[in-house]
């Protein structure tokens, strides 16, 4: 090696021209880049590789050290790759080393674009800023060459740095310039790695996405045969791959869509490129599900091959709770019937289309009579239970066709479409009216029950369906009020009386804000001695415009809405306030008789009249609760409790109008009552009727026997008075004595001269 060391000239930055390698020298280089090439070719790993051939030229160029440096492009920063002997706290000084004119060998090759030949560091300007580095190392000379990919780029340098200021000859030349290469080469081979191994791992990660995917995903030819799937696809479908791959999507169609649209989804595809609905497949064994599919036509960027790709997402439970949602909007929950939005719907619908048809429909109302007693005497659960099974038992008696909607609590409609004539609608009407000929059973105690219904046609009585419906209203209130005729077609008077009651209910409520309810008073007198005995509280109207009111003529309308329970209220309260001054001011020692509704036997209404008793707890004994005898034979069974609970309170009980009811004496003995009325129409034809003075004489002395006193009710001549004195009646109450009077009136005539 030493013979052809080259002379140094000078210590310029040249190589030695002249000098030449010897066959040894060819033989070292060879042999470096073979091994080198060699391990590159088994794959040996790069940092192995590039330590290995600083190494070999280390041993090659004796006082020297190999390093390998690479520039950061992003940052413009020199980082050191490899330098097997430059200790890290060397290593550290030139990592971030800036290129320039004052970086260095290597910094200048990268700042100059070639090589740097540096051979006395010490008073080299090229060093000037490494010059702590140099002096820390005792560095003389530093070659470093250019790495270069292709293209010429300079990426990095590959340097020999020596102890000593040297000269490199064209042995050290030719090191460097193999060394520069071999690097290229090897970070050539890893940026492909990395490359390739990035290609890689997307793919895979792709493929994993496809084969992982909760939909299912298929991806089709040109042909639009399959070519891949996924394992959601197999799952959902049931297909393995090897039996789908090949075949055309139709394998799946349900069948359910016309041509037509698929037309519209291929066509939509060719168009746009993507296709996205709703799609009825079938899976392979057979059964039906619903897909939101969306389907894209991809065509390969470089090949202009054609694929389908169709991922389909499973929405039969999205379906499933659409249509619980949509049941839930059209349905009754209780019941399961068509509910108000449905019904109307329908109406509507068939309304538009009899226009072209001319067809003839029917609006059925039918209301349960005194549900609402039922329901609060057996509890709301059992109540549900009987509209349960008038639902069901409705159900059996219409046609398919026909509409069975619940419109409120025992509210039902029932919609007849097409019908030839009015009659065919009755028939329905009987036929649903059948439904109550059996009783219902609630814990093995039946009940029989009864319904009303109210007809409107289409479209004689109306051609709307708000009208009809009013009509069929109307028309089944009047069924309601009519004992005989459980089935009534709508009559246009019918609205002209809904529009009464309408007006009638908003003057009522006004009239007891405006206190325009008086009470009148009736003696009841003693038949012995002809003297007063107590008075029947009587309720009057004092209308604005239409004068005084008598209770005929609001009462039963009261009864029918809330209204019932405030006006007892107030009549209770006024009657104890008149007793009470009565009292203290004339010391009367007598009764005052109120009349409770039926309808306010119940728990709520009880429990305020025994809140007002409560109040008046000393004057208790002298207030006596008329009830009449019809509604106690009807509501037996829940007024048992309430009329205890009343009797309890310390007030007398008295049964009124007496007589019509037909009702054993027996059977009302378990109201505990203390005092019975006979009704007017018994004592009306007393004179003159034998059967009617058998039938009060019977009374009378059946009454005595269970310790109740008799009152007669509308006596109006002497000679009823007489009769009735004859038969053993305890106290008389009539025109005949006096009519209901004003409270001054009857201070007048009652109580004046008893002060
Ligand atoms: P009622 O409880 O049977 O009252 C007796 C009715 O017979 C009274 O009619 C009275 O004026 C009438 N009357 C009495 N003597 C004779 C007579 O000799 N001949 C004739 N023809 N009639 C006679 P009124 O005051 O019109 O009351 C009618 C019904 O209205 C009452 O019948 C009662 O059921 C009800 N009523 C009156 N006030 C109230 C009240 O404050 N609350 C409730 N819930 N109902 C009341
Ligand atoms: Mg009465
Ligand atoms: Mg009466």
């Amino acid at each position: 090696m030493n013979e052809t060391m080259p002379v140094c000239h000078s210590l310029e930055d040249t190589v030695m021209e002249n000098d030449t390698l010897s066959v040894d020298q060819y033989a070292e280089i060879f042999a470096l880049q073979n091994h080198i090439l060699e391990l590159l070719a088994l794959g040996s790993d790069d940092t192995k590789l590039l330590k290995n051939l600083c190494e070999m030229e280390e041993k090659l160029v004796p006082g020297a050290v190999a390093s390998i440096m690479l520039m950061d492009e992003s940052s413009g920063l020199m980082h050191v790759l490899e330098a097997p002997s430059i200790p890290d706290s060397g290593k550290d000084m030139l990592n971030g080393l800036r290129p320039g004119p004052g970086g260095g060998s290597c910094g200048n090759v990268i700042y100059r674009q070639e090589a740097q030949f540096v051979t006395d560091i010490v008073n080299d300007s090229r060093w000037d800023e490494l010059r702590n580095v140099a002096q820390k190392f005792g560095l003389g000379a530093c070659w470093s060459m250019p790495i270069r990919m292709e293209n010429n780029k300079i990426i990095g340098t590959f340097a020999l740095s020596s102890f000593e200021k040297r000269i490199p000859d064209s042995f050290h030349k030719n090191l460097l310039e193999i060394g520069a290469f071999i690097t290229g080469i090897i970070l050539k081979r890893r940026e492909q790695y990395e490359r390739i191994s990035k290609h890689e791992q997307r793919i895979n990660t792709l493929g994993a996405a496809f084969e992982n995917a909760y939909e299912a995903i298929i991806i089709t030819d040109e042909q639009n045969q399959i070519v891949e799937i996924n394992q959601a696809f197999s799952k959902i479908f049931g297909y393995s791959h090897e039996e789908i791959i090949g075949k055309n999507p139709k394998i799946l169609s349900s069948g359910r869509h016309d041509c037509f649209y698929y037309e519209q989804m291929w066509h939509s595809i060719n168009d746009t490129g993507h296709w996205n609905g709703e799609i009825w497949n079938r899976r392979k064994d057979g059964i039906e599900i619903i897909q939101w599919i969306s389907i894209s036509a991809i065509t390969h960027p470089q090949t202009g091959e054609k694929n389908y790709l169709a991922v389909t997402l499973d929405i039969s439970a999205l379906k499933a709770s659409e249509e619980k949602l949509s049941y839930m909007a059209f349905h009754d929950p209780l019941t399961g019937l068509a509910n108000r939005t449905k019904l109307f719907e329908r109406i509507d619908q068939c309304i538009q289309r009899s226009k072209r048809n001319h067809t003839v429909a029917a609006l059925l109302y039918l209301d349960l009579d005194r549900f609402k007693n039922l329901n609060d005497s057996l509890g709301h659960i059992h109540g549900d239970k009987i509209l349960v099974e008038v639902s069901e038992r409705l159900s059996t008696r219409i046609r398919s066709n026909d509409m069975l909607a619940r419109v409120g609590g025992d509210e039902f409609v029932i919609w007849l479409e097409d019908l030839q004539n009015i009659s065919e609608a009755e028939t329905v009407a009987e036929k649903l009216l059948s439904i109550f000929n059996d009783p219902f059973e609630i814990e093995s105690q039946s009940f029989q029950l009864q319904g009303s219904i109210g007809i409107s046609m289409y479209p004689q009585d109306a051609k709307e369906r708000d009208s009809l419906l009013k009509n069929a209203d109307a028309a089944m209130y009047r069924a309601k009020e009519d004992t005989q005729r459980k089935i009534v077609f709508y009559r246009t008077q019918m609205t002209q009386q809904a529009k009464k009651s309408l007006r009638l209910e908003t003057e009522l409520y006004q009239a007891l804000r405006e206190r325009e309810f008086e009470l009148y008073y009736q003696p009841k007198i003693d038949a012995k001695s002809g003297k007063l005995y107590g008075a029947e509280a009587l309720i009057r109207w004092n209308h604005p415009t239409r004068g005084l009111i008598m209770p005929g003529d609001f009462i039963s309308f009261a009864e029918q809405t809330s209204l019932i329970s405030q006006m007892g209220e107030y009549v209770l309260e006024c009657a104890f306030k008149q007793l009470r001054m009565w009292r203290n001011e004339f010391s009367a020692d007598f009764s005052i008789s109120v009349n409770i509704s039926g309808r306010q036997l119940n728990e709520d209404d009880i429990k305020s009249l025994l809140k007002i008793i409560g109040v008046n707890i000393d004057l208790a004994s002298f207030i006596m609760i008329e009830l009449t005898e019809t509604f106690l034979m009807h509501h037996a069974h829940s007024a048992v409790s309430m009329l205890e609970q009343l009797k309890s309170s310390g007030v007398k009980l008295s049964i009124d109008d007496f007589g019509t009811g037909y009702s054993s004496l027996g059977y009302l003995k378990r109201f505990k009552v203390d005092e019975l009325k006979i009704d007017r129409l018994l004592i009306n034809d007393i004179e003159s009727d034998p059967n009617d003075r058998a039938i009060s004489n019977a009374v009378i002395a059946m009454a005595h026997t269970l310790g109740l006193s008799v009152v007669a009710e509308g006596v109006e001549t002497l000679a009823q008075a007489e009769i009735l004195r004859e038969s053993g009646c305890d106290i008389f109450q009539g025109f005949y004595f006096d009519r209901p009077l004003k409270v001054e009136e009857f201070f007048e005539r009652y109580l004046e001269g008893s002060k």
